[in-house]
């Protein structure tokens, strides 16, 4: 008989992710259609609580051990493969995200698995599972079928709905699993974003600069901008890169995923690593010199000019208009 869909749950300081959330409604889905059970693995100590919020799982399998208590990839990697390995899955589904990186790294491996990498769609396709994903920076993508043993698949955050509507309590599994007393690495302090930086995460109204603002100084417009519509810059990596922004402001992979009421992208290219943490935006407007770029692609509005200009025409409209 066919294993079952598992999903790992991620959290960060006592709180599920937003990407478990997408992962449970995507395995929800597969679940259904293939006919088998949907099983969050929890992994913490002293953290049963946050079982009761994975409520699309037909069931939480929940591991306590002191030294799971923060997030590290190696002790995770090997509490999972040894449930794996009694439980033969069907499928692991793990958020593809800087939390759970390390795990991703660690967990095929230990296993002896196969790993797919930055899955986008994850579909049944004749009863089997086939998922398309991005290679090369997301330059290529590729669909592949997962073979008859347990599969890894990183799933990209932002590619489906975070549907949790509704679920009823999961059953929750206490299970055991022999874990070495010292975990090899353990996680020192967590460095938190500058005090008093704005959070973007929280932000209605986000005005991105790229490489296109061709200097800091020009960053001043952006501001204006912002602070006229109430809301907050940030920048692509290249902008943070060179200093001109704080990290806290990055969007993008190794930055935070962002889903403001209105985006406005200037002088920003569209790479993929960025637009996965700005696509789930609900309006977004382009202002790129190149009506070729990629940024046009994700846009709702285009707008094919110098970027500086733009940001200073609308900063004086909204002004206008305001006051
Ligand atoms: P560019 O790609 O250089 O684009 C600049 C754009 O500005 C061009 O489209 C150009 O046409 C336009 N332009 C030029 N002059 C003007 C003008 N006067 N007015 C208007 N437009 C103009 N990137 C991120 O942003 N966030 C991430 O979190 C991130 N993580 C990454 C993680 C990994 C593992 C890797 C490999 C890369 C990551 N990157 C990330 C980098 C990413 O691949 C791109 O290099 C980056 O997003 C490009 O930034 P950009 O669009 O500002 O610059």
């Amino acid at each position: 008989m066919a294993g079952n869909v598992w999903i790992v749950a991620e959290h960060w300081k006592g709180a599920v992710s937003d990407a478990t959330c997408e992962l449970l409604a995507l395995g929800r889905d597969l679940a259904d259609r293939l006919g088998v059970r949907l099983e969050a693995v929890l992994l913490g100590h002293e953290a049963r609580a946050m079982a009761a919020s994975l409520g699309p799982a037909d069931a939480v399998l929940y591991v306590d051990h002191p030294t799971l208590a923060d997030a590290g990839g190696l002790q995770a990697s090997r509490a999972i493969a040894a449930l794996a390995s009694a439980r033969q899955p069907m499928a692991i589904l793990v958020p593809a995200t800087t939390v759970s990186w390390d795990l991703l790294g660690l967990l095929p491996a230990r296993m002896g698995a196969p790993l797919v990498n930055f899955c986008r769609q994850v579909e049944v396709v004749d009863g089997a599972l086939r998922v398309s994903s991005l290679l090369y920076g997301g330059k290529m993508a590729v669909t592949v079928a997962a073979g008859d043993g347990p599969v890894v698949l990183a799933v990209l955050p932002g590619i489906g709905p975070a549907a949790v509507e509704g679920a009823a309590a999961p059953a929750i599994e206490d299970v055991a699993v022999d874990l070495p007393g010292d975990p090899g690495v353990r996680l020192l302090e967590y460095q938190e974003p500058e005090a008093g930086d704005v959070d973007i995460t929280q932000q209605d109204v986000l005005v991105a600069v790229g490489r296109g603002i061709s200097s800091q100084a020009n960053i001043e417009v952006a501001e204006e901008l912002a602070s006229a519509l109430g809301g907050a810059v940030c920048g692509s990596r290249p902008v943070i890169d060179q200093g001109w922004l704080p990290l806290s402001r990055q969007v993008g992979k190794s930055g935070v995923t962002v889903r403001p009421r209105l985006y406005v992208a200037a002088g920003i290219s569209g790479a993929p690593e960025h637009v996965e943490g700005m696509k789930g935006a609900e309006l977004i407007v382009a202002v790129n010199t190149d009506a070729g770029a990629p940024i046009f692609s994700v846009a709702h509005y285009g707008i094919v000019d110098d970027a500086t200009d733009v940001l200073e025409a609308l900063a004086e409209a909204v002004a206008r208009r305001k006051g």
